[in-house]
């Protein structure tokens, strides 16, 4: 198996729901965003997928979310917009936008609030 990864940043804001701290406060931040890619086939290339085709997905994926609020955001106008759910959700949207061809899986997505907190989605 291969595995890349890439990364993006983005900024928005959130407040969370059904929380009692300072994080029910509006609140941004500039978001990190790693994809984990694998598969078994290279192309020939020698590539699994281009860093720069991964790049234009994930962007892709992040538009609907970057410089808004995520609260006015489908699907979080009634889930909380959290790091974990934001990871799912991520995930879920560039593994629909890989190429079909290519037998590519998203391993996992992680995402940053800032250096020291990090949400992971993968499927169990
Ligand atoms: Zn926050």
């Amino acid at each position: 198996m291969f595995e890349i990864y890439r990364e993006c940043t983005f900024s928005a804001s959130h407040q969370l729901r059904n929380y009692n701290g300072k994080c029910e406060r509006l609140h941004g931040h500039n978001w990190r965003v790693r994809i984990h890619v694998t598969g078994e086939k290279l192309d020939k290339s020698g590539m699994l997928l281009d860093f720069h085709e991964l790049d234009a997905i994930m962007k892709d994926a992040i538009d609907a979310f970057d410089h808004r609020h995520l609260n006015e955001v489908e699907p979080f106008l009634n889930d909380s917009p959290s790091s974990e759910l934001l990871a799912k959700v991520l995930f879920e949207e560039v593994a629909n936008r890989l190429p079909k061809d290519k037998q590519l899986n998203v391993k996992c997505c992680d995402v940053w609030e800032n250096d020291a907190s990090r949400a992971r989605y993968y499927p169990g």
